[in-house]
């Protein structure tokens, strides 16, 4: 059985820095698929429908997380993970608070990019709109509401609850690594 190539859209305006990442995921094994403005990115997920995206955030046309915001409105799950220059910890709060699955600051290494790509796919669901309700035992959990019910009675949690929640009923069955989880709900800096 052949498995289909993972596709990877690269919105990217800096061409050399795009074009060396097509190479080398196209090494790895992946389909990359570039865009070098936020409306080519939006053409692309539209016509392409990657399986994940490598999001720039300073573009000619648009700041990067225009489009982050605008897909993660629409209920698209995409992985996306961002490639800031900005190294402050603002943008990436907001990257993540709009729904980045992870980021990456430039200037990175290909290695750290790959075990980034690898992870976020570790950690898909497949999220099709109102389809992203995991449940567990009498537990349901609303991926894309952010809601928890258990017994079909809403559960209260906070938003970091929720993340942790959320990210062992996605990985349920599996062993959960601490550093893993950390870095899931906390993010870094922990
Ligand atoms: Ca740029």
């Amino acid at each position: 059985m052949t498995k289909e190539a993972q596709r990877i859209l690269i919105v990217e305006d800096d061409k050399s820095l795009r074009t060396s990442l097509t190479h080398s995921l196209r090494a790895e094994g992946y389909h990359p698929i570039e865009a070098a403005s936020v409306a080519f990115g939006r053409l692309q997920v539209q016509e392409s429908r990657p399986d994940l995206i490598l999001l720039d955030l300073g573009l000619p046309d648009a700041d990067g997380m225009t489009l982050l915001r605008e897909l993660r409105a629409a209920g698209d799950a995409t992985p996306i993970i961002v490639l800031t220059a900005r190294d402050d910890e603002a943008s990436k709060v907001k990257a993540l608070d709009l729904g980045a699955d992870d980021y990456v600051s430039k200037p990175f290494g290909l290695a750290e990019l790959f075990a980034r790509v690898r992870s976020a796919f570790r950690h898909r669901v497949q999220v099709r709109g109102s389809a992203a309700v995991v449940q567990v035992g009498d537990v349901q959990v609303d991926l894309a509401q952010r809601r928890a019910t258990k017994n079909a009675v809403e559960v209260h949690l906070s938003r970091k609850e929720f993340d942790l929640l959320a990210e062992l009923v996605i990985r349920q069955g599996q062993p959960v690594a601490h550093a893993d989880l950390l870095r899931a709900v906390w993010g870094d800096e922990n």
